[in-house]
Parts: C-alpha cells; structure tokens; sequence
C-alpha cells in the first residue's frame, strides 16, 4: 500500500494508525474503535465538519462539540472536554517520518493532545502528508494557517496574501507549535488516515 512507510513510521513511535481508502471506511473505523456512550471532547477542526461527525455520532456518544453549546459556555466547555473519555481531532500536518504537526492560537486542541483525555483519536486526509517536521511547519504556515485565518477573519498578513508574513499580529493564530514524536505518556492515540482530501 502506498502510504506503508508513514504507517510503520506511527506504529514505531507508539501510535495507532488505522488506514481508509474512504471517508465512508474512516467513520466506521472511528465508530468501532470508540465504544459507545463514552464522552468525547472534539478540537476544532474542518475534517471534523466535512466529515459530519457530530451529526452521525450524536446519538450514541455524549459529544462536547462547540456547536451543541451557547457560545457563552465555550470556556467552560473547554475544560470539561480536557477531561472526556475520548477527544477527536485532526493534525495540521503528518510527517512520513510518524511525527504530527500542529500550531494554535488558544492551545486548547494541543493541550488536549498532550494532556488531556486519556485518548485520543486524529482523523486526517492524505492532503496532510509532508515529507518532515519542516516541511511540516512550512504547511501550517503557508497552508493550513491562511485559510484558517482568512474563514475567521483575522487581521494578519497571511488572510490577505495566503502565505506566512511571520507576523506579530494580536490576531496571529500561530501562539504555540506542538510536535507530537510520540504520544504523551500515558496515552492511547490512534489516527485514523483516510485516502481523500480533507480539512486543510
Ligand atoms: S505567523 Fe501570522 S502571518 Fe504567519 S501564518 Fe501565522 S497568523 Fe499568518
């Protein structure tokens, strides 16, 4: 299979990489690995979204998605999905070499990643591929982080040019860079790689 190296790569570091050549194969995937009623915590995340997670998974999981709460609880909700069974989110980009990439303004994605529920699962399309950590960081900052931006209407140089100004912007939504080598301790972490493109 086209993508056994990154697979055997995860599998070195202590991860739990699934593959699917389908986003109809990645949810069921996803479905079966977490068992039913368990509360899980979501990231915010376009893969999420474009997958429709939260309406297929709503009936028989306890969701903590922004979008089934009031704005005005998102801080508190925050909190309560650093401490659920489960915790879904995507990676802004996957290293062929097994490390995953991520940068964030508010940090609560990362710091769920590294400290927060007891496992974790990172759905993710192949368009999130790089070759390594540098190629990594340079698709956050050139990809991911101007459309982001551009979809939240922030005031920093990438919403207007798509690519990296390495601003100082009190809008810049690049406040902290998280390389997972491996899970933390303590852990499961599984990631579910699906062969289309997804999020960005
Ligand atoms: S540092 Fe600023 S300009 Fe560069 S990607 Fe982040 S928000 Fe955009």
């Amino acid at each position: 299979m086209r993508y056994n190296e990154l697979l055997d790569n995860l599998k070195k570091r202590g991860f739990h990489p699934y593959f699917a050549s389908s986003r109809e194969e990645g949810i069921k995937i996803i479905r079966e690995i977490i068992p039913k009623r368990s509360s899980i915590g979501f990231g915010g995340s376009v893969t999420v979204d474009e997958l429709d997670l939260v309406d297929i998974m709503k009936d028989e999981y306890k969701l903590l998605h922004r979008s089934l709460y009031d704005k005005s609880k998102h801080e508190d909700l925050y909190w309560e999905m650093a401490r659920a069974d489960w915790y879904i989110t995507s990676t802004n980009a996957i290293a062929q070499t097994g490390e995953l990439i991520n940068i964030d303004g508010r940090a609560n994605r990362v710091a769920a990643m590294l400290y927060g529920p007891k496992n974790i699962l990172v759905v993710c399309g192949v368009n999130k591929i790089v070759k390594d950590i540098n190629e990594g960081i340079d698709r956050v900052r050139n990809v991911a982080a101007p459309l982001n931006t551009k979809r939240l209407a922030k005031n920093t140089p990438c919403a207007i040019t798509g690519k990296c100004g390495n601003c100082l912007s009190p809008d810049t939504i690049c406040k902290a860079t998280v390389i997972h080598h491996h899970p933390t301790t303590g852990k499961n972490f599984y990631i579910v790689l699906i062969d289309e493109k997804l999020g960005y």
